[in-house]
């Protein structure tokens, strides 16, 4: 979400005021830190960051702070690192024009609503578009900021959605990527005056109309809301790619309930293991928080038990991290700083066991791979429909097409293979 929002600002900036994308900070008018605050680790880094650029940026060049932490911190920034411009908060990037053209200027208003604005055209890549499909998040969880520096959730209207995707399609990115914090929520709450019967599996179709769409990936879906038509959308839309991340957070209910997840383990067991039946191919991946206030050996072995029941393709795994405005960082039970990184070794280990197991059972297969980028060993990378990557030799003319590939080489992070010819 935070790669499309850097898109909209660096397509408001180039369109409206001739900036041009530099990659020297040195030489740079404009220098823009697009933030984090999901934990504490990045909100620290921002400020030795911008110590970092305040010594090598040129005379009268700009700093500016945009994303979840300006949402969230505000003007402290100002106070803390008096060399920053401009605080622009995470729903509020279409304002980034008047930002740079003001001194002092903020901007943090988590009521404030661009579901609807027309942002200009950048991308990042030419084969794959990220369009955002709703804003905010309506989810209280317990150890969450996100509703805090996103404000609540609004869906951006339908007709805008397929628009977009069409003209990035048409483009040449056929891969479509959906975001929101949230996807499967989508429809329940349009801007003012607006009014629309639709749902998230009504979006995936109606984007699959789109003749030059032939991939359509999305994130992140909540488990909550993963109901029989949806798993059913995603396993008969041959466009739908088939990988789908379901963020678990913890395997105990009990957790659960103090993280006010609306789900239990069960469910959760019951939606991942009818997802492996519709789609036997399917990758599933997800998120763990390890040592969530309250979190016992027993309600941490509890989500060991998901590991081994649902062997996930992916996991990323971190240790709570207490963040200010959220109810858990009032709780009293914290877990012991050790106990917390014991558990997120035990599961990190184990993890890269099952990849290995997973993998290993990857060699001879023959996927479809879009081919999508360069990378530094010289090699040409792209995904498989389930989302694995792989890499192939052969030259950039592999670039924006989609080929079989025989995997040779099946590794934890990367399968190596030859295409098919
Ligand atoms: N909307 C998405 C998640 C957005 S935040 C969802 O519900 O899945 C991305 C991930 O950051 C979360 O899935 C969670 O695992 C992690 N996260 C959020 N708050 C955290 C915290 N306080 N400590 C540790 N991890 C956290
Ligand atoms: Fe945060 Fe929960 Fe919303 Fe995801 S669903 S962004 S974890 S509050």
């Amino acid at each position: 979400m935070n790669t499309r929002d850097t898109e909209h600002m660096i397509a408001e900036l180039s369109s409206k005021d001739n900036y041009e994308l530099s990659d020297d900070a040195k030489t740079a008018d404009l220098i823009m830190i697009n933030t984090c605050s999901v934990r504490e680790k990045p909100v620290n880094k921002l400020f030795s960051e911008i110590g970092v650029f305040n010594k090598i940026k040129k005379e009268g060049a700009k700093i500016g702070i945009c994303g979840c932490t300006a949402s969230h911190l505000g003007d402290e920034i100002f106070k803390r690192a008096p060399s920053v411009s401009f605080v622009l908060g995470a729903r509020n990037v279409s304002k980034v024009s008047q930002a740079v053209k003001t001194e002092k200027f903020i901007d943090v208003d988590i009521g404030y609503d661009e579901s609807t604005y027309a942002f200009g055209e950048f991308r990042g890549s030419r084969y794959k578009a990220y369009v955002n499909i709703s804003i905010g998040c309506d989810k209280k969880c317990t150890y969450c900021i996100v509703p805090h520096t996103r404000g609540d959730e609004i869906s951006i209207p339908s007709e805008l959605i397929v628009q977009e995707a069409r003209e990035a399609a048409k483009n040449g990115a056929k891969e479509i990527f959906l975001l929101g914090q949230n996807v499967n929520n989508y429809g329940r709450r349009f801007s003012l005056k607006r009014d629309e019967k639709i749902d998230f599996s009504d979006l995936l179709n109606l984007i699959s109309e789109i003749e030059e769409v032939e991939r359509i990936r999305f994130t992140s879906p909540h488990p909550l809301h993963m109901d029989d038509k949806f798993l059913e959308t995603f396993a008969s839309n041959p466009k739908v790619c088939k990988s789908m991340h379901m963020p678990l957070q913890s395997g105990s209910t009990h957790i659960l309930e103090e993280m006010k997840r609306g789900y239990t383990k069960e469910w959760f067991l019951n939606r991942a293991l009818k997802l492996r039946e519709l789609v036997p191919d399917v990758s599933i991946s997800t998120d763990i928080i390890v040592a969530f206030p309250g979190e016992s050996d027993e309600d941490f072995d509890e989500s060991m038990d998901v590991l081994e029941k649902v062997k996930f393709e992916q996991i990323f795994a971190f240790k709570y991290s207490a963040r200010p405005l959220t109810k858990a960082a009032e709780f009293t039970n914290q877990v012991d700083p050790d106990i917390a990184s014991k558990r997120l070794k035990k599961l990190q280990d184990r993890q890269n066991e099952i990849l290995d197991e997973i993998s290993d059972l990857k060699k001879d297969k023959v996927y479809n791979v879009y081919f999508e980028e360069l990378r530094n060993n010289g090699l040409i990378a792209g995904r498989s429909d389930n989302n694995a990557l792989v890499q192939v030799e052969g030259s950039e003319e592999l670039l924006g097409k989609t080929l079989k590939v025989k995997i040779t080489n099946p590794r934890r992070l990367a399968l190596y293979g030859e295409v098919v010819k």
